[in-house]
């Protein structure tokens, strides 16, 4: 029997996917490409067929510009600029808090024109798995961080010995 991260029970094909190594450089989408992929396959496995009418999992994200009335305008706006990000802040207080002077971010979307953008999956396990790899890759770059906050401070710390 095959379990996902978290313990569920999947078959063989699903976890294959779950498990997939990817390479995927953020933000995904930017400027004025506003879906992601361009072509109609899966953002994750690259399967093919992920457009209307067949199903599929979409990550949507964006603002609509209201009107002089308050009411939503539906359609994509100039004055809008949009972004999607993934993000730790360290604490403030060097001392108290943790991750003192961390602030990592993963951008997956970034100044798309319009302020609309979507993402698309064939399932909801691709899109499980993209999610779970775009927190992986904070989950890294806060490791990178913290270890490079430990090598400046052993450095500082042997200079100050030193003099
Ligand atoms: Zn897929």
């Amino acid at each position: 029997m095959l379990h996902d991260r978290q313990g569920r029970v999947v078959d063989a094909d699903s976890l294959a996917i779950l498990t997939r190594e990817v390479s995927m450089r953020f933000p995904l989408v930017k400027e004025n490409t506003i879906r992601y992929p361009r072509d109609q396959v899966c953002a994750w496995c690259k399967g093919t067929g992920v457009s209307e009418p067949n199903a599929m999992a979409v990550l949507s994200g964006g603002a609509l510009l209201l009107n002089s009335r308050g009411e939503s305008v539906l359609k994509k706006s100039n004055r809008l600029d949009g972004y999607l990000s993934l993000t730790w802040h360290g604490a403030h207080d060097g001392d108290a808090g943790s991750d003192f002077g961390i602030y990592e971010a993963i951008p997956v979307a970034l100044n798309v024109q319009g302020g609309q953008f979507d993402l698309y999956f064939c399932s909801t396990i691709c899109l499980r798995s993209f999610l779970n790899h775009a927190v992986d890759s904070l989950e890294s770059k806060v490791l990178r961080a913290k270890q490079n906050n430990k090598n400046k401070r052993r450095k500082q710390t042997m200079k100050s010995k030193s003099t």
